[in-house]
């Protein structure tokens, strides 16, 4: 993790903790992406290996500013217990609170996680906030929320910060506000769960998230969030059926500079 004390430099980091789902495989954690700024730090999903990754890759869990929830499945959040028990048994706990964002439904979602795993989670270092409005400034991002196509709390985030644009699905499957939600975007991470012969109405297959990353004029596709059927096929090949941008296939600890 950068040490925030020495730049002045514009700095923007993407680090793909974990690029698998709830089906495990070798060598890929649950859904997880780290954003990390000049002057910030935040999680995006926090499926299960997360926190390890987080220790493999030498990253400080107690620098994480902000953890953005895309929707409430296991394989995004199921690490959230672990992180947040570690930031509070941490040695030298930061001072900040880490913030937790998330649709309508995270407020009783945490109540009842605490109402299970104990009352530490009230500590006022653990601020959750649902985000009710589309638009929120958040620390040195303008971020977007949209609803997406898969579970009825999912949202997908634009992140966007000196003109630079990073747009992330968590999981959905075609909707026209995934397109908007990916508009013209440096990076977008889009989801790519299932080869072309099997769709599924709520998941995209490589060749949907090709037309999506098209129809949006989206920069770089980063697909990700893979279950093993379609890690058996030709995913390159899918994808770039529709979309001539570049496309990277996310593995885990990839980072990207922007
Ligand atoms: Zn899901
Ligand atoms: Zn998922």
């Amino acid at each position: 993790m950068k040490d925030r004390t020495d730049h002045s430099d514009f700095y923007l980091k993407l680090t793909l903790l974990g690029t698998g789902t709830i089906r495990s495989q070798d060598g890929r954690a649950c859904t997880s992406i780290l954003l990390e700024s000049s002057e910030s730090t935040f999680l995006i999903d926090c499926g299960s290996g997360s926190w390890l990754r987080l220790h493999e890759l030498k990253r400080d869990i107690n620098h994480i500013d902000h953890i953005f929830l895309t929707h409430f499945h296991p394989d995004h959040i199921s690490d959230l217990i672990p992180l947040l028990f570690s930031r509070y048994h941490a040695i030298s706990p930061p001072s900040h609170a880490i913030r937790i964002y998330g649709a309508p439904g995270l407020i009783k979602l945490y109540k009842g996680l605490s109402e299970a795993f104990g009352v530490w989670m009230n500590d006022s270092r653990f601020q959750v906030t649902e985000l009710t409005k589309p638009l929120s400034r958040i620390s040195d991002f303008q971020v977007t929320t949209f609803a997406l196509n898969h579970a009825p709390e999912s949202i997908g985030y634009r992140f966007k910060k000196a003109q630079k644009v990073i747009s992330i699905s968590g999981d959905s499957g075609p909707c026209p506000e995934l397109i908007e939600l990916c508009r013209n975007a440096d990076i977008a991470i889009l989801e790519c769960s299932f080869p072309d012969d099997q769709p599924d109405e709520h998941h995209l297959t490589p060749s949907e998230a090709g037309q999506i990353a098209r129809q949006a004029g989206v920069k770089k596709l980063i697909l990700s969030h893979f279950y093993p059927e379609v890690l058996r096929e030709n995913i390159m090949l899918q994808a770039s059926r529709n979309f001539s941008g570049e496309i990277q296939l996310a593995e885990d600890g990839d980072s990207i500079l922007l």
